[in-house]
């Protein structure tokens, strides 16, 4: 066994989790949200007046009132310094997926030889920084380099502990100097605001003059893989590419389904209490945890909250998991496929909409008044999901995710709504009359008493549908576990914005005489179901059948990134992120072109790794194994007898397989020059990942067969059973 792998193992077998330090602190409501600058915060230091503006800000989405921000920068450097802050850092979302911070003390010299300290309003609400090292896809070429964050008011200021000092961290939206959005952010509140108005278009017609504001809430389910952090830096793949790109299957995996749920391992569980206690401090409500269905997979879940602060929590969620991780010796990988395989990690986004008014929109309601707005909305959703699936594929399309979507684990690439059988049989009643359901025949009537009491709970448990309805909400599936959640949010956030914008339209055409306005629901619901009820399907998505059935429906399917982002780059896509405000024709260009490169240079980076761990690691190691074969071979021969020669055949026959592999993915890496980053795309789904592939075929045959004493990297069975 090489020194590495060996090392490894012997460290990740000693590991004690009791070596870890406990802390002293029990009660979760005595240090929930301590860290963060919140409510409680501001309510006890700002005076009067300028807290209920800043509510204002943040509860009504009213502008923030500029002449406030002195004083509460610095009560908020106050509040930060008593905590042992000596810095603070504008936290933003670039495109790149993480978070960016540039720090600055909140110490200036008095020109006496000493430090006072300065927070102003003006550096509170306003940040400059070099946007020319962040992806801006072509924003940056024609303007300035130099960008701005802005302080996001309606989440939080938080604390971040170090071992050797406090940071105050203030979430804030990225612009250029132009005001183009360069982040995740700007888009998310745009679309946030655009629901809002649209929704409460809507509600008026069912008797909210004055809903407030309408917000969507999201609940994201994060699922990732932990192992010991040995193995982890044994694998350059692992390293540098977040998955293991050779890897050969163990002779146990997850077949024997005794994972889920399980008891979890004495260390993890160790660690999964400081993330949550951690993320207590920060006043993220983490609800769940829970080992998942792969060896060595696990989940953590917080209780919904409204879509910006849900973003930002996520992002601290995955951070904290990562920062974490290394104290336990262990590694957390959040990437969508580690291990070939084995079931990979999404990231469920829990989504509804709602407001302290009217409650949650897609709760079906306890009379038919309610029933008809809650099927309204209901209806508006399947709408923009049939009409805009492109969209929504387009938005967790990644390099990742890729091995992800369309393998038998997670959705499949083909966008479809899952209602479960009592909601749908409501749907089909309304639309087509009478169905297989034992309910009265005849078309259901909206408005009055035949409608039936909708399913308050989630009915069913159909894990294998993308986009599923589960009693208050949907659950988009498809994004991925690495990914922000943002993206995906802003997709649904502006497409069901356009759908409530046609409902409104309507509406506003029908007659007011509630009868006749009933009826004209009814209609438009009809209408509604009737022409996106192609996107409804409730069975195995995972089947073949499926499959087909989707392509007879003419549903949109993509299997790899270049095509999800080639059928979401569509003129429709443009005006409906332009009419609504969340995204100008140049800031979605910019947005193709950056994930278009990301994509390229993600694969690139994967392909380098491929052809030197193959040359450096598995290659040698093959050789030697060889020789011994061979040694061994000629000595028996002597003897006059022939045991090895079968294996040493194998070996040479894979090695000499392998080496042709290497040679033709080196070759394939020389990419024609020339190509615009979308033939690039095409080219690397074409002509490098299936070369990477077959690499990739002969390195695990190799392991298959050569002595355990020499192969050089972490296996399978080694990463996920040693805990
Ligand atoms: P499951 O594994 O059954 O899907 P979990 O309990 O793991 O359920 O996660 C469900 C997620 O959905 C949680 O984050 C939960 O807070 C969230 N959620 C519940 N109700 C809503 C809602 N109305 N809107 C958005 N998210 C919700
Ligand atoms: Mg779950």
């Amino acid at each position: 066994m090489s020194i590495q792998r060996q090392k490894a193992i012997e460290s990740a077998v000693n590991y004690r989790a009791s070596e870890t330090p406990v802390s002293s602190e029990s009660h979760v409501e005595a240090y929930f949200g301590c860290n963060i600058f919140g409510d409680d915060q501001m309510k006890q230091r700002l005076p009067k007046e300028v807290y209920r503006k800043l509510q204002q800000t943040v509860e009504n989405g009213e502008p923030l009132d500029l002449g406030i921000a002195d004083v509460v920068a610095r009560t908020m450097c106050q509040w930060a310094i008593e905590r042992g802050a000596t810095h603070y850092a504008h936290v933003f979302y670039p495109l790149t997926g993480l978070t960016a911070e540039k720090h600055d003390t909140f110490y200036a010299p008095d020109n006496k030889g000493h430090l006072i300290t300065e927070f102003t309003g003006k550096e509170l609400i306003q940040g400059e920084s070099d946007a020319s090292s962040f992806p801006s896809g072509g924003i940056r070429a024609t303007f300035e380099a130099r960008g701005y964050t802005a302080w996001d008011v309606t989440s939080p200021a938080y604390l971040i502990e170090g071992k050797n000092g406090v940071t105050l961290c203030i979430p804030t939206a990225f612009c250029s100097w132009t005001g183009d959005a360069l982040d995740k952010k700007v888009p998310l509140l745009r679309s946030m605001q655009a629901l809002n108005k649209q929704a409460r278009r809507v509600l008026k017609f069912f008797g909210h003059e004055d809903p407030g504001m309408i917000t969507p809430s999201a609940g994201p389910e994060q699922e990732y893989f932990l192992i010991d952090r040995n193995f982890y830096y044994a694998r350059p793949d692992l390293l540098s590419a977040g998955r293991t790109l050779f890897g050969a299957t163990p002779p146990k995996g997850q077949e024997l389904d005794d994972q889920y749920y399980g008891a979890i391992p004495e260390r993890v569980l160790a660690f999964m209490q400081e993330v949550d206690r951690e993320l207590f401090k920060l006043g993220v409500p983490v609800k769940t945890r829970h080992n998942e269905v792969a060896p060595a997979q696990y989940e953590i879940a917080p209780v919904f909250e409204s879509a910006n602060l849900a973003t930002d929590h996520q992002y601290l969620i995955m951070q904290t998991l990562q920062r974490l991780a290394p104290k336990y010796n262990l590694a957390c990988l959040l990437h969508e496929k580690p291990f070939a395989g084995i079931n990979g990690s999404g990231k469920h986004v829990n989504w509804s909409l709602g407001g302290p008014r009217v409650g949650n929109l897609l709760n079906p309601g306890e009379t038919p008044h309610e029933n008809m707005q809650f099927l309204v909305f209901c209806a508006a959703v399947i709408r923009a999901v049939n009409l805009h699936a492109p969209m929504l594929r387009g938005s967790v399309a990644h390099s990742g995710n890729d091995h992800r979507l369309g393998a038998n684990e997670a959705p499949p690439a083909v966008i479809s709504v899952f209602l479960g059988e009592q909601l749908t049989a409501v749907f089909e009643q309304l639309a087509f009359g009478g169905t297989a359901s034992s309910r009265k025949r005849g078309v259901l009537n909206v408005g009055v008493d035949t409608l039936p009491k909708l399913p308050k709970d989630a009915t069913d448990r159909n894990r294998t549908s993308p986009f599923a309805f589960t009693g208050n909400r949907f659950e988009f599936r498809a994004v991925g576990s690495s990914q922000s959640i943002a993206g995906p949010q802003v997709v649904l956030n502006t497409i069901v914005a356009e759908s409530l914008d046609y409902v409104a339209t309507e509406l506003e055409k029908a007659p007011k005489e509630p009868k006749r306005f009933n009826a004209a629901v009814q209609k438009l619901l009809q209408k509604m179901i009737r022409e996106n009820a192609r996107v409804i399907f409730n069975g195995d998505n995972y089947t073949k059948e499926w499959r087909a059935e989707a392509a007879r429906r003419g549903l949109p399917s993509a299997g790899t990134t270049p095509e999800a982002l080639k059928q979401m780059e569509t003129p429709e896509t443009y005006e409906v992120f332009a009419k609504y405000g969340v995204l100008t024709e140049r800031e979605l260009a910019s947005r193709f072109e950056i994930y278009r490169e990301k994509y390229v240079k993600d694969l690139f980076i994967e392909a380098r790794l491929c052809v030197s761990m193959a040359r450096t690691m598995v290659f040698p190691a093959g050789v030697k194994y060889q020789q011994l074969l061979a040694d061994t071979a000629a000595s028996l021969n002597a003897l006059g007898k022939n045991t090895c020669t079968t294996t040493l055949d194998e070996v040479d026959a894979i090695l000499a397989r392998l080496q042709r592999a290497m040679h033709t993915l080196e070759e394939a890496m020389l990419m024609p020059e020339n190509l615009t980053v979308e033939q690039q795309c095409g080219y690397i789904v074409g002509s490098l990942i299936p070369v990477m592939n077959e690499l990739r075929a002969e390195v695990d045959a190799l392991e298959h067969v050569c002595s355990d004493e020499y192969w050089p990297l972490p296996t399978y069975q080694e990463m996920l059973f040693i805990r």
